[in-house]
């Protein structure tokens, strides 16, 4: 249970966000959400505080270091600290070969997915050492560990970034009792799997497409799965383990409590080795 946990989701009014913040509330945790909707933020409050006010929202563009700030200080005054921030938010980008995709999307791309965790979490981190304790979970994607993503530069690109920067904010703050942590939510159903049919199969490729296509009428991965991996994460029997990327599909918090010594590469990107992917065992 997470009673007295309070914590900050990003892109927390929809999709897999909004299914975190449900469960982090349902485990006793107070929330603020961010989203650049106001009625998409609207809509989502109301459903988080159908019991009582355990939710607050408030617009950010994650991609402005100004609005994370004022996001951070925000939650700073409404919470009275910030236990955990979810760093959630995050777009495909542009679709397409290289060469063909506009550039700017691709700088957008790395702004909004891998700078706005960063400017969040430099904002919260000062807050997290002041009360002794903090989590940070990155959501990483892209098949991160396992391939690349072609025609998804931008988005493999900012993913791939995601990782490395968790595993050295991990290692900076390991003595200071905050943990860092990435997980990949698996193939779920939201807004972005509609974004990628958009597209259309010429500029996703045939076979991404048509996986893409499947996976919306077969209906996806639970985002119920990622939403409890985060839960494990961010309570206190999870405080050693801290720097990894971890799958809610390959490592669901059920199998990751069995698992008591978590070795230096494990659930690390570690390629040159080939027997270290990340979602094996050492
Ligand atoms: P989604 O589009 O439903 O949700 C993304 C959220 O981010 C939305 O709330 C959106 O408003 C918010 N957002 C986007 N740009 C923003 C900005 N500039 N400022 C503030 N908020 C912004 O998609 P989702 O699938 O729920 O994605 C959530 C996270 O999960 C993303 O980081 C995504 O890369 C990752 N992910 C999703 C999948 C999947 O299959 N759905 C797979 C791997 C990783």
């Amino acid at each position: 249970m997470l009673s007295n946990e309070t914590a900050v989701i990003t892109g927390g009014a929809r999709g897999i966000g909004f299914e975190i913040a449900k469960e982090l509330v349902d485990q006793g945790a107070k929330v603020v959400i961010c989203s650049r909707t106001k009625s998409d933020l609207e809509k989502a409050l109301k459903l988080l505080n159908r019991k009582k006010e355990v939710a607050y929202g408030r617009i950010c563009d994650v991609s402005s270091p100004r609005d994370c700030k004022k996001l951070i200080t925000f939650a700073q005054k409404k919470l009275r600290k910030v236990d955990i921030l979810v760093n959630n938010a995050g777009i495909y980008g542009p679709i397409d070969s290289f060469e063909k995709i506009n550039i700017n999307d691709f700088q957008k791309t790395i702004e909004i997915n891998l700078m706005g965790m960063v400017y969040c979490s430099y904002f919260v981190i000062p807050i997290m050492k002041r009360n002794g304790n903090g989590k940070i979970i990155n959501l990483c994607g892209a098949g991160v560990g396992g391939g690349t993503l072609p025609k998804f530069a931008a988005y493999f690109t900012s993913k791939f970034a995601v990782a490395g920067f968790t595993e050295v904010l991990s290692d900076e703050l390991k003595e200071k009792n905050i943990q860092v942590n990435a997980i990949s939510p698996g193939p779920v159903n939201t807004y972005l799997n509609k974004y990628l049919i958009e597209q259309g199969s010429e500029k996703s490729g045939k076979e991404i497409y048509e996986n893409a296509v499947k996976q919306q009428k077969d209906g996806g991965a639970s985002p119920q799965l990622a939403a409890e991996l985060v839960a494990y994460l961010v309570s206190p029997e999870a405080n050693h383990i801290t720097g990894r990327l971890l799958s809610a599909k390959w490592n669901p918090s059920e199998k990751l409590k069995n698992i008591t010594e978590f070795g230096s590469n494990l659930y690390k990107l570690r390629k040159i080795n080939e027997e270290q992917y990340y979602e094996k065992k050492e």
